[in-house]
């Protein structure tokens, strides 16, 4: 049996770590960048199993190396700490590092250093690990994980190879749900409201208020539907005082506009039209009195309110201003 964790989509990238393995070109550096939930540091755990695997085949899932590596206990993998308020890496942390980085590998050939969710990663601690990171011995990989490669230096940067990692299909994560025992029931509602995005489906499935958000969706796509305005304004109120949580709310609600807008103008002779958001029959039922015009301003209008919050215009502002041109 293999045991080599199973990875849904990016068969680009599986495929660019297999070569660089083969062809023994593995980077001192590497970054996996991609949004929450899309699978980075599972990628990132398999670069370092295929690199560390003594297999022709590797990642081999059964070798002394990839064994350790799925029971977390390899000595040569190691995953620097997180510390302080916004979860960065100290700069002692980062200091033990460059110091850990100089003695030679315990059992492998090499030694894996993986700095996982580097967001919030600090300028005093990207500099310490620098000159590490520009001239790593021989026997070191620094690898790292993160939202945007806005979070590091340039320099730091131009001595990584950058891997963007991409949720897979909602038919592979519908599989990849069901593979880890999800009813299909779940699954489905979970990949409606998630896409492709499996840590973000499984998220879902476990938080109450992700789900309580899916239905808020589909009562605003009603309200905007039967131009009941003081429920719109009633919903879009109850997002006021968390940003992000409002902002998880809006891509959901863009992404039911959009949908509405492709039921409306889909050619009755073509495929069954490929849908993202949540739900298809309040999409349908907005599709009925949408125009044009008025289809792309309620898209103008979630988007607008999306880019106000994340120039940090207050929460309340912007909703109540989408509100306004949702009536
Ligand atoms: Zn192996």
């Amino acid at each position: 049996m293999n045991h080599t964790p199973k990875i849904y989509g990016n068969a680009e990238n599986l495929r660019l770590i297999q070569n660089m393995k083969q062809h023994h070109r593995l980077p001192h550096a590497c970054l996996f960048y991609g949004e929450k939930g899309s699978g980075r540091k599972t990628l990132a755990e398999y670069f370092a199993m295929t690199a560390l695997c003594t297999e022709e085949n590797a990642p081999c899932g059964e070798c002394r190396n990839c064994r350790k590596i799925l029971h977390k206990s390899h000595p040569d993998l190691i995953f620097p700490e997180h510390s302080g308020k916004k979860q960065g890496f100290s700069v002692e942390t980062v200091r033990d590092v460059c110091q850990d980085a100089l003695t030679a590998p315990n059992e492998a050939d090499l030694k894996i250093y993986l700095f996982t969710d580097c967001d919030s990663i600090s300028i005093p601690a990207q500099n310490t690990l620098l000159k590490l990171t520009e001239e790593p011995p021989e026997h070191v990989i620094l690898v790292f994980t993160a939202e945007q490669k806005s979070a590091f230096l340039d320099t730091m940067l131009s001595r990584m190879i950058q891997i963007a990692v991409n949720p897979c299909t909602r038919q592979d994560c519908e599989t990849a749900l069901l593979a880890k025992g999800v009813s299909p029931e779940h699954a489905h509602n979970a990949v409606n409201a998630c896409g492709g995005n499996i840590g973000l489906a499984l998220q879902w499935l476990e938080d109450d208020t992700m789900q309580e958000c899916t239905r808020q969706v589909i009562a605003l796509t009603n309200a905007v539907f039967t131009r009941k305005h003081y429920q719109i304004l009633s919903i879009l109120h109850g997002y006021e005082k968390d940003r992000q949580k409002a902002m998880y709310f809006l891509k959901l609600v863009s992404l039911q506009f959009r949908d509405a807008m492709i039921l409306k103008y889909q050619n009755p002779d073509d495929p069954a039209p490929v849908l993202a958001g949540c739900d298809r029959d309040s999409a349908q039922a907005l599709s009925s009195i949408l125009t044009a015009s008025r289809a792309i301003q309620l898209q103008d209008a979630v988007r607008d309110a999306c880019l106000a919050m994340e120039s940090n215009v207050s929460t309340k502002l912007a909703l109540a201003a989408l509100g306004g041109r949702l009536l």
